[in-house]
């Protein structure tokens, strides 16, 4: 299934009688088979996007489509469209069977017997057999978890919707489920849209990245285009951890200046700066490095991560940089440390719009 999403708004009334625009004017096209991970801060309208799609809340305007029919108002059980919630929102009083088997209880062309294959075929397949006569309240979240997906996979969707659907679980089970959920939807092909706060799952999971920030689209791309190539500072900012630095800097004829130090840049750049003045420079944390030469900073905190070290540097004020460096790198906190940054992968943005230029 194709799915579209054509000029969607959803505007709710606020505490005050006033207006928040939780989705603006967001327009995304999926492929058949594809997963896409939406991203963005707390409050940019991942949810109510989802919501939308899944028919839980109805938009304002704009337009929703799958396979290019419009589904916009259509009750969400006319939709073959199945979604996972992060709380699970399994039923407590019925059993692991009962509960997988509730994504079935519409179909009124299939006899008890046949549901009860089912449902066992997709305890099967998400290792939950053994737990099928027990309530919710008796098993760990990474087994609640698996029943969610059962009770979504049972159905056999044209559109799986996950809403954070990990985000309850310790870091070494999320790793495990997010290879089980990539395998199921490869085994599947089905159309995929996951909400997720975690950068690493974002990344590894996505064909392609909706960024979202206020409601409106910043960005969509396969994750290592949005990572090099962030279209503004906010995709550049919210993108990657830890995340990337910015300096306030001037530039002219190729001398780029900085309160504290000043740079050369290659001719090319120069070139495609021409005519800005004022600028935000990007630097990732991986593209500064200790020299023997360079800027000098102070350290203000040391972060050991095992296999590398964040160095949090100042020039004595409230503003940190982040240096990403190898283990063996560790300067005591107060020193001064010597940066150089490698100038190859520079990124400037416009400092009004947040465009990027560079
Ligand atoms: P999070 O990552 O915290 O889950 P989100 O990106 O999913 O956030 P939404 O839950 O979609 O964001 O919310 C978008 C905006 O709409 C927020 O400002 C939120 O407060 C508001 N909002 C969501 N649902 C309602 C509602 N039913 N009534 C009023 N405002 C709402």
């Amino acid at each position: 299934m194709t799915v579209g999403i054509n000029g969607l708004t959803k505007i709710f009334e606020g505490p005050e009688g006033g207006e928040i625009v939780a989705v603006d004017d967001l327009d995304i096209d999926m492929e058949e088979g594809e997963f896409v991970v939406f991203v963005g801060p707390s409050g940019c309208g991942k949810t109510t996007t989802l919501r939308c799609i899944a028919g839980l809340e109805s938009p304002t305007s704009g337009e929703i489509t799958l396979n290019g029919e419009e589904i916009t108002y259509e009750e969400p059980q006319n939709r073959n469209i199945a979604m996972v919630f992060q709380n699970y929102a399994l039923y407590p009083h019925l059993t692991v069977r009962r509960n997988i088997g509730f994504g079935l209880k519409n179909r009124t062309d299939l006899s008890k017997e046949e549901i009860d294959e089912r449902v066992d075929e997709v305890a099967e397949l998400m290792g939950i057999s053994d737990l099928l006569e027990k309530n919710p309240a008796d098993l760990s979240g990474g087994q609640q978890q698996r029943v969610a997906t059962g009770r979504a996979i049972v159905r056999d969707p044209e559109v799986f919707l996950f809403d954070e659907p990990l985000s309850n679980l310790d870091a070494k089970l999320r790793k495990h489920m997010r290879t089980e959920i990539q395998r199921l939807q490869e085994q599947f092909g089905t159309t995929s849209i996951y909400v997720t706060h975690d950068q690493e799952e974002a990344m590894t999971m996505a064909d392609r990245i909706v960024v979202l920030n206020d409601g409106e689209l910043q960005q969509i791309g396969a994750p290592t285009d949005v990572y090099n190539n962030p279209a503004n500072r906010f995709v550049a900012s919210f993108v990657g951890e830890p995340a990337m630095n910015f300096f306030d800097v001037k530039h002219e004829n190729g001398r780029v200046e900085h309160e504290h130090f000043a740079l050369e840049i290659s001719d090319e750049m120069a070139e495609m700066l021409a005519g800005t003045e004022e600028l935000v420079m990007g630097v990732r944390p991986e593209d500064l490095e200790v020299a023997d030469d360079g800027i000098d900073m102070k350290l203000e905190v040391l972060e050991e991560l095992g296999s590398d070290n964040l160095l949090y540097l100042s020039f004595g004020d409230d503003e940190m940089y982040i240096v990403e460096t190898k283990p063996t790198v560790e300067p005591d906190v107060g020193e001064t440390v010597t940066v150089r940054i490698r100038e190859e992968n520079l990124y400037f943005f416009d400092d009004q719009t947040g465009q990027t230029i560079v």
